[in-house]
């Protein structure tokens, strides 16, 4: 039986230090999102946010404390079913040498050309992709073109879209975009992402303004959490 996501995720006094270097960059955080909320996580260069959303994706094990997916300990999930069913946008993005299509489709086995096209009007990367000749069979990499910093972010948004996910994680990833089509990025995402739980880190006040909930690192954990409003 496969995992099916609701998208509720809690940390329970989670501390984890990277191996290699011995930096502390979680220090006993917990928290709790509910299915289907828009969570915003800011905070200084290096307080910790990526960490935090590599530790969801369980790119690495918490030391101390629990993360829990679903009620259940993420530890205990099937690794390739949850990854599949969490939209992750890295704050690198990474491209292949292939075609458009074949980047947004990136892991799935059956894909139409339609969702994909939906996936990049929802990245608003569409415009930008038609306007090119051979528009979603163009090739990007060394035997192509080379995309913009605003077009790689929104072909990785896409990508991370197409799957309809029960949890998307975005790292930082609008960094590149003008406002304006950030703003339209996150209206989609108000639509789509409706039922459904969105974990954005950000930079811009524009971005989290509309969350339903703020969390502040600093240092590794968690100083303040609240609306906009409220902080
Ligand atoms: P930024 O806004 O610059 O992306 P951040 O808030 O996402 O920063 P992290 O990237 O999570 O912060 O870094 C938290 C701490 O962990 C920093 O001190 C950083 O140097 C350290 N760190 C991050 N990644 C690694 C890694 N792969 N190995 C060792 N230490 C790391």
């Amino acid at each position: 039986e496969t995992l099916k996501l609701e998208g509720n995720v809690e940390f329970k006094n989670v501390s984890f230090t990277y191996p290699d270097t011995g930096i502390n960059a979680i220090n006993n955080v917990t928290f709790e999102i509910k299915r289907g909320q828009f969570v915003a996580i800011i905070g200084r260069t290096g307080s910790g946010k990526s960490t935090l959303a590599n530790l969801i994706m369980r790119m690495y094990d918490v030391d101390e404390g629990q993360i829990k997916i679903d009620e259940k300990g993420l530890k205990d999930l099937n690794l390739y079913d949850f990854r599949n069913q969490v939209g992750f946008v890295p704050q690198e993005v990474f491209l292949f040498s292939d075609t458009i299509k074949n980047n947004i489709a990136f892991g799935l086995d059956q894909v139409t050309d339609q969702e994909v096209e939906n996936a990049a009007k929802n990245a608003a990367v569409y415009s930008n992709i038609i306007d090119f000749e051979h528009k979603f069979e163009t090739m990007l990499g060394e035997r192509g073109i080379t995309l913009s910093g605003g077009q790689k972010q929104r072909v990785s948004i896409a990508r991370a879209l197409i799957k309809s996910p029960g949890i998307l994680i975005f790292d930082d990833c609008l960094s590149a975009v003008d406002t304006k089509t950030e703003e339209e990025i996150l209206s989609n995402l108000g639509r789509m992402m409706k039922g459904r739980t969105s974990i954005l880190i950000a930079h811009r006040i524009s971005t989290i303004k509309n969350a339903d909930k703020i969390l502040v690192l600093d240092q590794g954990e968690i100083i303040e959490q609240g609306t906009h409003s409220q902080l």
